[in-house]
């Protein structure tokens, strides 16, 4: 977001030409909500190229119906139902890694990075290395990618627009000129669908439970790293990179309503904050459109209906995961990846029911806890240093689910 000398604005700068779009993850929940708006719009936006993992049927079925240029796979076992379903319809297809990195190459004028977890970091981080403005979604690469990925997206002259709702609030009223005069950030959290319960109550969820969101509909990993609070805690890593603003200055509100999704504290006592219904395809368009704004169908605020919006601090004691993702944040990128490479493989068992929901983020601490003692989260240099680091933490992980039983 520090580089705003390039505006990706279809009416300001390109005389009213349509806006070149990749969607990276477009089966996704955000993905989806954006093909929405791009479906509203039509004049407004070209997409070039859609990605997914596996959901070739799906992601098939979205380039034809958006007109993309190319579609691509990341799972090459899903290559052959993507090729027959785009067979004769000239949109391009390919699969694997590689290609998916080689896709968040051609040019364009803006990619949604809307992969979900650690595999949306090389693609991205590609795409930022050149330049092409960048709504980011995947917060991983910030989780992850941590200084690495701030510093390619700076060298490469990219301008990062945020997705996540807060950090969209919270861009949308942070005075650059004003930087000096920022005394904090406030992030709000809807505390999710435990926010009431008991520790003893949330040992036993099932991820059932843990999956209905009171607030957002979303993908099954920020689902229940909404319910843990890891979420909130991977948006403090993603603000303090976003912002440049050190851990203290970034707080955690917890605002069931999840109307105000972010505010900025000024030295003179004022506080900025936006507000809007809970729907991603607001801070999705603010994207799209920015610098200037464009309609969607989200629904219209009606304070007085609401009534009242309320306010509490976040619980650390039932919500460690939390100060654990300050406390990774503190020690550095290695451990802010480490922990992301361990929630993905401790939600994915938490899903399969092979731990609690309470294992998540105190098996999470123990990975991190090895790691350490193992000398092993050392800043990494490069890229392959920060999957090294991942791959190793996703091992841990592995063991200490298997070990721990349901
Ligand atoms: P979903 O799980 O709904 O979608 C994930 C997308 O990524 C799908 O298109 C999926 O393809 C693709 N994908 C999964 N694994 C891989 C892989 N290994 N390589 C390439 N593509 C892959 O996720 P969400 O849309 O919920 O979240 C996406 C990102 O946005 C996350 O980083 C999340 O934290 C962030 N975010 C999401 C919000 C939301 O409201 N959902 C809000 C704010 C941020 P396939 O369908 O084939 O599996």
């Amino acid at each position: 977001m520090r580089n705003e000398q390039q505006r990706p604005d279809g009416d300001a700068d390109r005389a009213g030409a349509p806006l070149r779009l990749s969607v990276f993850g477009a089966t996704g929940s955000i993905g989806t909500s954006t093909l929405d708006l791009v479906a509203r719009n039509p004049d407004r936006f070209e997409i070039d190229t859609l990605t997914a993992n596996s959901s070739a049927a799906a992601l098939a079925e979205a380039a034809q119906r958006v007109g993309a240029r190319h579609a691509v796979v990341a799972d090459p076992a899903a290559y052959a139902d993507l090729a027959a379903a785009l067979s004769g319809t000239g949109i391009t297809t390919a699969a694997g890694e590689g290609a998916i990195v080689e896709a968040a190459m051609r040019p364009v004028d803006m990619m949604v990075a809307a992969i979900v977890g650690a595999a949306g970091l090389r693609p991205t981080l590609a795409a930022a290395g050149q330049g092409t403005t960048i709504a980011l979604a995947n917060k991983e690469c910030l989780v992850c990618g941590g200084d690495l990925f701030m510093a390619a997206a700076r060298t490469g002259g990219a301008t990062l627009l945020p997705v996540d709702s807060e950090h969209s609030a919270i861009f949308q009223v942070f005075e650059r000129q004003n930087f000096d005069q920022i005394e904090k950030l406030t992030l709000t959290a809807s505390g999710g669908p435990f926010r009431t319960r008991s520790l003893a109550e949330m040992a036993l969820v099932t991820p059932e439970a843990a999956l209905r969101h009171p607030n957002w509909s979303m993908g099954a990993r920020i689902s229940i790293d909404s319910a843990t609070m890891m979420n909130k805690g991977f948006e403090i890593i993603e603000a303090h990179h976003l912002f440049a603003l050190a851990d203290e200055r970034l707080d955690v509100l917890v605002h069931p309503q999840s109307v105000i999704h972010g505010m900025v504290h000024y030295r003179d006592g004022s506080v900025l904050a936006q507000l809007g219904a809970p729907d991603m395809r607001a801070p999705i368009s603010h994207c799209l459109a920015w610098p200037r704004r464009m309609e969607t169908p989200c629904e219209r605020l009606d304070l007085a209906a609401l009534g009242s919006l309320t306010f509490e601090a976040p619980d650390l004691a039932r919500f460690p995961a939390l100060g654990l993702a300050r406390a990774a944040m503190a020690r550095g990128t290695a451990a802010t990846a480490a922990l992301n490479a361990a929630d993905e493989v401790l939600v994915a068992a938490f899903l399969a029911r092979r731990i609690g929901f309470l294992d998540i983020s105190a098996l999470a601490e123990r990975v991190l806890d090895r790691l350490s003692g193992q000398g092993a989260l050392q800043a990494p240099a490069s890229v392959e240093d920060v999957l090294a680091i991942d791959a190793r933490a996703r091992r841990v992980a592995g063991e200490l689910g298997a070990a721990k039983g349901p």
